[in-house]
């Protein structure tokens, strides 16, 4: 499988007015040797031929694109599910983690660093360093530390080191701002693991590029099966790779496309992770991009059902394509994913994330609200097993 000729920021890694590489003085020199290294890679058919055979053998790929027919039924058209829930570990982070320890390999580096908030990544960065005998320091804030100590403990098991960062809130903010001093003191010998589409150029453009193969995948899955190409594509959106991994490969066609956020409980005060829907353009970790005014931020985060999804920010090509109005972004409460991830497992027997079951509750707004003979591919970003002792908490 080849990478696609996409389309790309310019070469200051602007999306329109958003992305862009807004970094201490520091970090301007590792970012553009990142950028350089990676523009090189992804032109040589070696490394593209790794890439694949590490998705392939490690990550098992391809993942099926499952037609889901009881779902189907419920809802009133053809749903198709990207199950990218069956890749190694249980979700699509897998895809830019292989990529990116690829590249780090390629350019000599010697050790990963990354920071990670509900964990997820974090496991995802272990076990690629691990894969291919790299050091891993993996940061953390104290406070998700205790909230997720199953992930910490798969951090450790893999041989990675995990940082507590106690400092500020203790959650993630402060967890990437100690990781990124770490990097700059060892930008040399160290590459700096990014978990989806966001932060500064090249970042949005290398996560992007590495999950493509969702997008790829799904689209020539959907053509042999059903001789077409799909109406509508629904994914879930945090930072947004998995989105912008699948949406990519359509961008050029007549397929209407649906970005959703979380809208927590959906109470005004608390809709801090449906960042189109709700945020203004600013600055933020490095890109400008839609983000919410601090005011909407809850303190420490972590209000919505998804942890995956609880980011203030989102990738700067998803601003760029919600101001063209090329993708429509939506938000589901944490009510409507209980319910959405209920049906799932009774329908399909199939446990989806409570990130992917975002975009699942968006099918509740198009039943019986859609023409019988459309197709939908949603992606299922990952699986749900770390999810239910919650979902059994909160409905009690
Ligand atoms: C991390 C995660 C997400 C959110 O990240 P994106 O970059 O928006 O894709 C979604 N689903 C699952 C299962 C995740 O682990």
């Amino acid at each position: 499988m080849t990478l696609p000729k996409m389309h790309k920021p310019d070469e200051n890694g602007f999306y329109g007015p958003y992305g862009g590489c807004f970094v201490p003085p520091p970090l301007e020199g590792p970012l553009k040797q990142l950028g350089d290294t990676f523009l090189k890679f992804i032109e040589d058919p070696a490394f593209i031929a790794e890439f694949d055979a590490e998705l392939q053998s490690y990550s098992g790929r391809p993942t099926p694109l499952y037609h889901a027919q009881r779902l189907s039924e419920y809802v009133g058209a053809t749903i198709l599910l990207k199950r990218e829930d069956l890749n190694h570990l249980g979700a699509h982070k897998m895809n830019n983690c292989l990529g990116q320890v690829l590249l780090a390999k390629r350019s000599g580096k010697k050790k990963i660093i990354a920071e990670t908030g509900a964990g997820q990544h974090g496991v995802a960065t272990a076990a690629v360093a691990a894969r291919f005998g790299m050091e891993c320091d993996i940061y953390m804030g104290a406070e998700d530390m205790r909230r997720q100590s199953m992930n910490v403990k798969r951090i450790e098991m893999m041989g990675a080191r995990v940082v507590s960062v106690k400092s500020g809130d203790a959650t993630l903010t402060s967890a990437v701002d100690e990781a990124i001093g770490a990097y700059v003191a060892e930008a040399d010998t160290a590459h700096y693991l990014l978990g989806s589409a966001v932060g500064p150029h090249p970042y949005p453009l290398i996560v992007r590029t590495f999950q493509s193969v969702i997008g790829r995948e799904a689209r020539a899955q959907c053509l042999a099966q059903f001789d077409r190409l799909p109406d509508r594509l629904v994914a879930c959106v945090g930072g947004g790779s998995n989105a912008i991994g699948l949406f990519s490969a359509f961008l050029e066609d007549e397929v209407k496309m649906v970005g959703v956020e979380a809208a927590g409980s959906g109470l005004e005060s608390d809709r801090h992770a449906a960042t189109l829907t709700l945020g203004e353009p600013a600055v933020i970790h490095g890109m400008n991009t839609y983000c919410l005014p601090d005011g909407m931020v809850a303190p420490g985060g972590n209000h919505c059902i998804a942890a995956g999804l609880d980011y203030p920010g989102i990738g700067p090509e998803h601003s760029e394509l919600k101001d063209k109005g090329r993708v429509q972004y939506e938000s589901a409460t944490d009510a409507e994913v209980m319910i959405a991830f209920r049906k799932l497992c009774e329908l399909e027997g199939i446990l989806p994330a409570f990130e992917s079951s975002h975009a699942l509750a968006y099918l509740e707004t198009l039943r019986n609200n859609i023409g019988s003979d459309e197709i939908v591919i949603v992606n299922l970003s990952g699986r749900g097993d770390k999810d239910l002792d919650e979902y059994f908490l909160r409905s009690e």
